[in-house]
């Protein structure tokens, strides 16, 4: 009986994000690792390796598929109400010890985890997306970048039906992932997990990469929204946050910050739950650093009005929310405030199309064929 490891080494083309070092490896560009790699070795992230000269990527599969509400991703600037058909492979180039994907992510890591692949083509994808009144596709699940020639080829596709696309990452880019990536993407979500470089290290990456993403992200026009799960006691100090919020004001105000609720999970189970308080105390940070569209998440309805977007010009609520739900939507058709027209920086749609849904779902029966390791 053939691995995991084996059975998606199958699952493989030749990438495209990678160069020849002088002295004969390969060095990976998909993200801000960068892996030289000698024949036959593996990248951090367990799905890219060196064969005989040639660096073999993911191809051909899923490890999950998902119909997700656009805020879930969490995107609140963008297409308000649009299911987000979301797919992600296996892997990862971080190890987070409270990963809320961790059987998709760790998969080739921790034997616990174990997501079964399933065989896909980007045409598959599409039909079902668009079977299920989606209108985006995000790549999620696991890190958007490390298969980033796969998410380019079904972006490709859906980009021919009409849709949006979407990263949700963690942001450990490198500059030529990104150009490769701009033609095919419209919004990324980065998860800012820290401002603290050593706890990026104890997550597996580095903080600089991470900030370097983002500025260019914002710099290329990509649609950027960024996230933080706040866990107490890692990246909740007063100072750490002020950092943190000041460095994305400091490449746009206009960057929706959201800060979410942890609970234990994977790996990190002994840190209490954020609280509602935690959360608002957060916000107020981003907000004194000069952030004008704050979200507190995970908590609904426990966190005041920080699920609504207001005109960050006259207080206007122009969509008001419960969790994932749209309760009221108010922005005008060229994406103004009705009240005093400033304009709301986001990715508007001319109106507002209703909700699909506002609770994650699976596709109804799947056409995708199990891969068995
Ligand atoms: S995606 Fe990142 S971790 Fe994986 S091989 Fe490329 S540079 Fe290394």
């Amino acid at each position: 009986m053939s691995t995991l490891a084996e059975v998606l080494a199958g699952q493989t083309r030749e990438g495209e994000l990678y160069g020849v070092l002088p002295d004969g490896r390969l060095q990976c560009y998909a993200c801000g690792h960068c892996c030289p790699l000698p024949d036959g070795a593996i990248g951090v992230c367990k799905v890219r390796f060196n064969q005989n000269g040639r660096l073999l990527v993911p191809w051909g599969y899923v490890g999950g598929v998902q119909c997700d509400p656009i805020e879930k991703k969490p995107f609140f600037h963008a297409y308000p109400g649009a299911l987000a058909y979301s797919f992600g492979m296996l892997g990862c180039d971080l190890h987070c010890g409270y990963c809320q994907n961790w059987v998709t992510s760790q998969a080739l890591r921790d034997p616990a985890a174990s997501a079964p692949p399933m065989l896909a083509s980007p045409a598959d994808l599409v039909r079902d997306a668009l079977r299920q009144n989606a209108r985006a596709m995000v790549s999620t699940y696991n890190e958007p970048l490390i298969t980033s020639e796969w998410a380019v080829a079904v972006f490709k596709e859906a980009k021919a039906a009409g849709l949006i696309t979407g990263y949700v990452s963690n942001g450990n880019g490198t500059p030529q992932v990104l150009d490769y990536i701009r033609p095919w993407v419209d919004l990324y979500k980065v998860d800012l997990k820290s401002f603290d470089d050593r706890h990026y290290r104890e997550l597996g990456g580095r903080l600089a990469p991470i900030l370097d993403t983002i500025r260019r992200l914002h710099a290329m026009g990509f649609w950027v929204e960024i996230v933080t799960l706040l866990i107490p006691g890692f990246n909740d100090s007063r100072d750490e946050l002020a950092r943190l919020t000041d460095f994305i004001a400091g490449v746009s105000p206009d960057i929706p910050w959201h800060v979410t609720a942890f609970h234990g999970d994977y790996k990190m189970t002994s840190p209490p739950n954020t609280t509602a308080a935690m959360l608002l105390e957060a916000a107020a940070i981003g907000r004194a650093q000069g952030l004008r569209f704050v979200y507190a998440g995970n908590l609904p309805g426990r966190v005041r009005d920080l699920e609504d977007t207001r005109c960050a010009h006259c207080g206007e609520v122009l969509i008001a929310r419960f969790g994932y739900h749209i309760r009221d939507y108010r922005l005008t058709p060229d994406g103004r405030c009705p009240a005093c027209a400033a304009a709301v920086p986001g990715r508007w749609p001319p109106a507002f199309a209703g909700q699909v849904a506002s609770r994650p779902f699976l596709p109804g029966r799947s056409r995708l064929t199990i891969l068995n390791p």
